[in-house]
């Protein structure tokens, strides 16, 4: 038996990058796994393709985290196409690098709208068919507790946001026995993130060990708050940055 076996996943923005890893890693452990997407059917599909061709179960399902509608029934299908949800990864997300006095409104709302409200929406729609044994994983950032380089004020503050709405949430559904962590991720090599771009360049230097990381690096964390070994763990703001935050 897998440590998944007879789970079911949902993680937002699961088409490419990050999230992509994570829907694969978790479906290789066992888990039948739902992923949304906002823009790419074609990237999304070709997650759910790989899922199936290596003997796991998977489907895709369109819903901008802006559209609160959307994510709620987004939750829904994936609860009715599996018969239950145990794990909700909340991984979409974005960033709209540039220097703080340059940072239009609208650009921070966008933000606000992704990375923190769309999480709020996932979130309690999930709650409502998670039992205990239940996890809900937010993908924060290593931003959201220190931040080593410029360009990144709207983002950083919702990744801050991202890291309380975790210990709060974990502290009010702990009872319920579901736990609540934020893994965050240094600079991963995305295409939201690229490890050749001009603002990787202050990011790599700050790291421990000078490189980027992989998307496999961060799946592999998250399939382990995923699974049974993290049974006491909540509430807990798991850095994988290569010591960037050290
Ligand atoms: P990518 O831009 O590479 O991938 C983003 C994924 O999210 C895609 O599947 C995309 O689908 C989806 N997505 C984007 N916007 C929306 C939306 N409005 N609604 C639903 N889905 C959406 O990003 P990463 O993989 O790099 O980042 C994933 C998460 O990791 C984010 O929360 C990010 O903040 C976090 N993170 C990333 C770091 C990095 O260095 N890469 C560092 C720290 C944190 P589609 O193409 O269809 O839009």
């Amino acid at each position: 038996m897998s440590k998944l076996t007879e789970k079911v996943a949902l993680v937002t923005g699961g088409s490419r990058g990050i999230g992509a890893a994570i829907a694969k890693r978790l479906a290789a452990d066992g888990a039948s796994v739902a992923i949304t997407y906002a823009k790419d059917a074609s990237a999304a599909s070709a997650v759910v393709k790989a899922i199936e061709r290596d003997g796991g179960k998977a489907i895709a399902i369109q819903a901008d985290a802006t559209n609160a509608g959307a994510v709620e029934a987004a939750v829904e299908k994936a609860f009715a196409t599996f018969g239950r949800l145990d794990v909700l990864v909340n991984n979409a997300g974005t960033a709209i690098p540039k220097p703080f006095e340059e940072a239009t409104l609208e650009e921070m709302d966008r933000v606000i709208a992704i990375n923190v409200r769309g999480v709020f929406v996932a979130t309690q729609a999930a709650l409502k068919h998670m039992k205990s044994g239940g996890r809900v994983i937010m993908i924060g950032s290593a931003v959201g507790e220190r931040v080593a380089a410029p360009g990144l004020v709207p983002y950083a503050g919702t990744k801050g946001a991202v890291k309380m709405f975790t210990q709060a949430l974990a502290r009010e559904i702990g009872s319920r026995g579901i736990t609540v962590n934020n893994v965050q991720p240094g600079p991963i090599d995305t295409e939201l993130n690229p490890a050749a771009g001009e603002w990787a360049v202050p990011q790599k230097a700050a790291t421990a060990l000078d490189r980027y990381g992989n998307v496999d690096e961060i799946a592999a964390m998250v399939a382990f708050v995923a699974g049974p070994e993290s049974s006491y763990i909540t509430g807990a703001n798991l850095t994988v940055d290569g010591g960037m935050n050290a």
